[in-house]
């Protein structure tokens, strides 16, 4: 019996699982699935389980169920690539044959001194939660920094926004507009919705430090009762430590078959893979795709074709509140109702799919 692990049951884990299971897995395979977290979190929502616009519960996604998938739960800590192993917390280390490596991202605080110690984050669950727990917490009138007006922190700023209009949010941006991956339009589009919502946004920041309760713009000190950090990314911990080639996310430069350029059996997907394009769960779930398909052929003796078609990626929807949302689909801005209509009919969907 050969066994495929993967690691991480995010997008790009998940997706693995849901092409591989019931019917396309060789009865000479098995798979280990490896968490800290007994169920598939549905991260694109992280904004509203912080913001407390919808229930923890509405988060998660039951792992599937299939007599030659093992769901192993705990921290891992290391790759040994050398022996095939991977290490985890407390336990033995499990053995592999194929690895599939999706363990996300997390923040990047760009050195800025205090931004890890003392601020709040919406890039794993376990800190979504407790970001959920301090907002709504607050006494009313209190001050919420948001570092960062990227899609996920204007979609907390404007959910929280709606969930306590007591607050007093408060968005910095390093850019001269918010949202500077998106057309100038739908910037200004949002910005306003952030005006009539009485979010402020401060573009043109540059934070230089964080204290509890306080951070500095510009060297500027701003008392804040919560500073939330939304103003970069980088690849999992566990991927950085790793041997290799990295980009400057950390992620680590694959192949075409998106393996290792030096292992054909250590395959990274999701956000710890360094593309071309922005990391999303879209583009995890393309690369995971792609990735069944190396291992299909590869288990049935088949030859590998010398590279894939680029993923295609629909666009990105993003929202604002529960009303109004903005987006590129097909290379054209949409805004308002129509794109948050969308927005939600994609999570509805997803969620049928691997409900
Ligand atoms: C607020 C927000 C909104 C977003 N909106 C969108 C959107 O609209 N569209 C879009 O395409 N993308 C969006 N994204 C990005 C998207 O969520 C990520 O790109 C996507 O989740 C990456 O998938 P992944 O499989 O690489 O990792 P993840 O989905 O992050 O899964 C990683 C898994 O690894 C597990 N894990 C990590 N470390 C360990 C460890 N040491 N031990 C055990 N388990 C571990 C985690 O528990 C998790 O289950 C958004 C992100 C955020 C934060």
């Amino acid at each position: 019996m050969k066994n495929l692990v993967i690691l991480g049951g995010g997008y790009g884990g998940m997706k693995i699982l849901s092409e591989l299971l019931p019917n396309h897995l060789p009865s000479d395979v098995s798979i280990t699935l490896i968490d800290r977290v007994p169920y598939h979190c549905l991260k694109t929502e992280y904004y509203a389980l912080a913001a407390g616009t919808i229930s923890d519960k509405e988060v998660r996604v039951a792992f599937p169920e299939h007599p030659r998938l093992q769901i192993k739960y705990g921290e891992i800590t290391g790759i040994d690539t050398k022996v095939n192993q991977v290490l985890m917390k407390n336990a033995d280390p499990i053995v592999y044959d194929d690895l599939v490596i999706g363990l996300g991202c997390e923040d990047k605080y760009h050195d800025v001194p205090g931004a890890a110690e003392f601020t709040y984050s919406i890039q794993s669950i376990e800190k979504a939660r407790r970001t959920y727990s301090v907002l709504n917490n607050l006494g009313p009138g209190s001050v919420v920094a948001i570092v960062g007006a990227g899609l996920s922190g204007v979609e907390l700023a404007s959910e929280l926004s709606e969930s306590r209009e007591d607050l007093q949010i408060k968005l910095f941006d390093r850019g001269k507009h918010i949202l500077s991956s998106f057309p100038e339009r739908l910037s200004k589009y949002v910005e306003n919705w952030f005006v009539r919502n009485n979010v402020e946004i401060i573009n043109e920041s540059n934070i230089t430090k964080v204290e509890e309760g306080r951070l500095f713009n510009h060297d500027n000190p701003i008392d804040c009762d919560v500073i939330v950090w939304t103003a970069g990314i980088q690849a999992n911990q566990i991927v950085r430590q790793m041997d290799g080639e990295k980009d400057r996310l950390g992620r680590l430069i694959v192949t075409p078959h998106h393996h290792l350029p030096n292992d054909e059996h250590v395959f990274i997907v999701g956000d710890c893979a360094s593309a071309p394009h922005a990391p999303s769960a879209q583009l995890a779930e393309g690369q995971a795709e792609q990735i069944v398909e190396v291992l299909k052929k590869r288990w049935n003796g088949e030859p590998l074709p010398a590279a894939f078609p680029t993923i295609k990626l629909k666009g990105v929807l993003g929202s604002l509140g529960k009303k109004q949302g903005f987006g590129v689909m097909a290379d054209r801005a949409i805004t308002g109702r129509v794109a948050r209509i969308l927005k939600s009919g994609i999570l509805w969907m997803y969620k049928f799919h691997n409900g």
